[in-house]
């Protein structure tokens, strides 16, 4: 039987290698408590080989500014603890001799089931009868979480472990974490706290688990935890900051909406950040993750049909960027919903989202992103330059070549781009054929453009190219060119430094990036954006 909902609480986790480092985690509990968290861990793992250690835990508990959790977390559960039991029970005991004791004691499944000593130690502690129970304190002795932590992936019979924990009479919370391999794996988090039989933890690490710790209070998840630095005890903790401001972790509901960002790389990606200060901003009780997935169909088929099939996430919709443009309008199409029909010519649409009907349906809000970024530039009779053939070279070279100008596609792989330009300069529909071709990139040779869009991820933050300019060397630009950079991150990539170089008109990427969110977000929720005032991206 599932356990009632509780508030979700916040638990920052703070390493405290040795005795001199006691003051500067007092401070920083201070801190994370001042930000919003509710409870401190203390990991203890190396103060725990310390002979020490357990004058130093009794002054960290006794001197902690929130309840806490005393953790040593033992080398092969991916902690720093080699030493002995005894050294282990020594610190339990005396931390929970402090007045007023800690909230929990944190132990591995493994070690409690294995070592009988850590087992009766602990369950001695944690049931023993306050001593002091009638005086003006009322004494809680510490409840005890039993853990399961994988950090090389998702352990095989995680759910026989999870169920071994819930059906341990003497532990009061369960907690399973381990690194997820894909976003996907965050469903099973959450499944695993709908289905809880007590208070649980359920949280996957790394770049992949973010999800599961920001919607933690979506699912009655007992904790989350946040970290107070750039370390961290584990990797992807948010810090305590970015849950209560960014992410609005306390306005989470069982009823938040989810949306994605799906790209390959998606890390650099400003989509969360201003999709959900817009949200908040109008009151859309919604958040949008980063979802790297891996640029090949069957992984994003597989991803977009466990989130959007999912019967308790509440996915609502996809942002699609670099990578899966393509894939995006294959999936709607399988999945018997609508494609816009100019998202189909382009062969390409950057936005999935469920409407009114419970249809999924695909749109391309780049093409009038791109118009409205080169805002005043002429168009008809110019020639246009489109770098690269993926999905944003097709949704600019269709905008530019729709507006008038003779758009020359040049790509890397020259294929690609013939392959562009043939299915956009043939007439189909309603639209009429379009003065579209490819070239070779070495054949550019000194030739003007009015106008050059740069939609490669050459220059990109975090890319394999984040130093180079994709304009070819000799290709010349003047004070009547306009050069736009699809990039948007960083600001100013080597494209436009060396447009800005020949004089040339510079449009950022972040002015077309603005423009196609906009119309997403609209897509999404029938109404713009908010605007007055910039949200806090
Ligand atoms: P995509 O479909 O994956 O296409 C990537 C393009 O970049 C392909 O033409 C690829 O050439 C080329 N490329 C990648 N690495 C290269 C390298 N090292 N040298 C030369 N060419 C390289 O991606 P997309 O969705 O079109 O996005 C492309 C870029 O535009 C990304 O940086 C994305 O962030 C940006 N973008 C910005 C906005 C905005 O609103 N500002 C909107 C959409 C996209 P091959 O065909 O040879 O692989």
């Amino acid at each position: 039987m599932a356990y009632a909902a509780e508030v979700t609480l916040i638990a920052v986790a703070i390493p405290v290698p040795a005795a001199a480092a006691i003051s500067r985690a007092i401070e920083s509990a201070r801190a994370a408590k001042a930000q919003g968290a509710d409870l401190v861990e203390w990991r203890v793992d190396s103060l725990a080989e310390d002979p020490d250690g357990p004058t130093a835990i009794a002054t960290l508990v006794r001197d902690s500014p929130m309840p806490c959790i005393v953790t040593v977390r033992d080398e092969r559960e991916g902690g720093a603890f080699s030493g002995s039991d005894e050294e282990r029970i020594a610190m339990w005991i005396a931390a929970s001799e402090v007045i007023p004791a800690p909230a929990y004691i944190d132990v591995e499944l493994s070690t409690y089931h294995t070592r009988s000593s850590i087992r009766e130690a602990i369950n001695r502690i944690a049931h023993a009868k306050s001593t002091q129970g009638k005086s003006a304190h009322a004494v809680d002795q510490p409840r005890i979480i039993l853990s399961f932590h994988d950090y090389s992936g998702r352990a095989p019979g995680l759910s026989a472990r999870v169920a071994e924990m819930w059906a341990d009479p003497g532990s009061a919370i369960s907690k399973v974490v381990w690194t997820a391999r894909t976003v996907r794996d965050n469903l099973e988090a959450f499944e695993l706290l709908r289905m809880r039989a007590k208070p649980t933890i359920a949280l996957c690490m790394g770049e992949h688990g973010l999800m599961s710790r920001v919607l933690a209070p979506k699912f009655g998840g007992f904790l989350t935890y946040a970290r107070i630095d750039e370390h961290g005890t584990a990797p992807g903790q948010p810090t305590t900051h970015e849950l209560i401001a960014d992410w609005n972790f306390r306005a989470i509901t069982p009823r938040t909406k989810v949306y994605g960002v799906v790209g390959f790389p998606i890390a650099h990606s400003r989509s969360p950040a201003i999709h959900n200060a817009w949200f908040r901003a109008a009151n859309v009780d919604a958040r949008m993750f980063a979802m790297a997935v891996a640029p090949v169909w069957e992984s994003f088929k597989a991803t977009m049909a466990e989130m959007f099939e999912s019967p308790v996430l509440d996915f609502f919709g996809a942002a699609v960027t670099v990578g899966h443009k393509q894939h995006a309008i294959r999936f709607v199409e399988e999945a018997g919903g609508v494609v816009d029909p100019r998202a189909k010519r382009i062969g390409a649409a950057n936005t999935i989202g469920r409407g009114a009907d419970g249809l999924l349906f695909a749109i391309n809000t780049d093409v009038d992103a791109v118009i409205d970024a080169l805002a005043g530039a002429a168009m008809r009779g110019k020639r246009a330059l489109v770098l690269g053939a993926g999905g944003a070279a097709r949704a600019a070279a269709f905008g530019i070549a729709s507006a008038g100008a003779s758009v020359v596609i040049a790509n890397r792989t020259m294929n690609r781009a013939e392959q562009v330009a043939e299915q956009l300069a043939r007439a189909a529909g309603d639209s009429p054929a379009l003065d579209v071709r490819a070239m070779e990139l070495s054949a550019l040779g000194s030739q003007r453009f009015d106008i050059v869009v740069n939609c490669t991820s050459v220059g990109m933050e975090g890319g394999g190219a984040s130093s180079e300019n994709p304009l070819p060397r000799g290709v010349r630009l003047d004070d009547s060119s306009v050069v736009l950079d699809a990039v948007y991150a960083p600001a100013v990539t080597p494209l436009l430094a060396h447009a800005a170089a020949c004089g040339s008109r510079c449009v950022g990427g972040f002015e077309m990036f603005l423009a196609q969110a906009r119309r997403q977000f609209e897509a999404w929720t029938g109404s713009p954006p908010p605007t007055g005032g910039p949200p806090c991206y």
